[in-house]
């Protein structure tokens, strides 16, 4: 089934309006566009939950740092919407940039605590873009229910803390990490690696991976860190942003994982960067 694009948010409402007056389930699914199968596990996964499902797609350019990064970023849309056509979802949102933020915008929604720390510091303005966005796509398809990726897992519990402060009735649901064969997390941005970095992104993955035996195992986190960020650099990652362990709540700084807690990393490979979290037993 292929589903209406819609571009406006009077058409939007105009598509969603009956359903809320049944006071059906509506599943919404923010993207960013050039989908893969990672976008596609929310996606399948708001069809099983709700009786509608709206996929939005819009690259957001609050949420960017730098005019190239936006520049660059992939855009797909006639075969996005094609990937979208085996789900029969019933609506596929795909806002302009006035649409979203016409002349005269002026609000920014943002969470403090959660954002002081990893891509709040390496990404200074970017969870307010994602937050300002996000809370705007909530209210525009009046969703009960969101489906994010806990690839961005900081993201996913900023999004969380931004829906309940604002008092937005919506279910924020968190989705696994889809990667690909060799454990590479799936990521529209894996489009900008060269094929010699694509052969070493997934060493990313393995080091978090060895972390997690390495701490099940009683090692202190300071050794099994030094060690993964000196494989990485032999690897061929130029920097690390961050490699940490951090409960999932509140994202607190761990030396242990003494409570529910993921290993979260930010490297940079051949110009990309790469992120990734797992979560560790506590
Ligand atoms: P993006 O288009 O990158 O803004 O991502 C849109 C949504 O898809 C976000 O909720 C992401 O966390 C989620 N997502 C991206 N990659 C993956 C993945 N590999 N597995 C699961 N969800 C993902």
């Amino acid at each position: 089934m292929i589903a209406p694009i819609v571009r406006d948010i009077a058409a939007l409402r105009a598509q969603s309006e009956p359903w809320v007056r049944a006071g059906a389930s509506i599943g919404v699914v923010p993207t960013m566009g050039a989908l893969h199968d990672g976008h596609l596990s929310l996606v399948a996964a708001a069809k099983a939950r709700c009786e509608h499902v709206i996929v939005t797609i819009f690259v957001n350019p609050k949420q960017f740092n730098t005019p190239e990064d936006l520049a660059n970023y992939p855009r797909t849309e006639g075969e996005d919407a094609r990937k979208l056509e085996r789900f029969g979802v019933d609506a596929i949102y795909v806002p302009d940039g006035d649409v979203m933020y016409p002349e005269g915008f002026s609000t920014t929604v943002s969470v403090t605590g959660l954002t002081d720390v990893m891509d709040g510091i390496y990404r200074p303005g970017h969870f307010e873009g994602v937050a300002t966005v996000v809370a705007k796509l909530f209210t525009q398809s009046r969703a009960t229910d969101a489906f994010f990726g806990e690839k961005d897992f900081q993201q996913l519990q900023v999004v969380r803390r931004m829906a309940c402060d604002l008092d937005i009735p919506i279910t924020v649901h968190g989705c696994p990490t889809i990667r690909e064969m060799d454990g590479l997390a799936m990521s529209s941005r894996n489009l900008l690696l060269s094929d010699r970095a694509r052969i070493k992104a997934p060493i990313l993955f393995e080091e978090l991976e060895k972390i997690a035996d390495g701490l099940a195992a009683g090692a202190p986190f300071a050794d099994l860190h030094s060690s993964a960020i000196a494989r990485l650099e032999k690897a061929g990652f130029t920097k690390t942003d961050y490699l940490e362990l951090r409960a999932n709540d509140d994202l607190a700084l761990l030396e242990a994982p003494t409570r529910p807690a993921r290993l979260f990393a930010a490297s940079w490979l051949a110009g990309v960067r790469i992120i990734d979290n797992i979560a560790v037993e506590s």
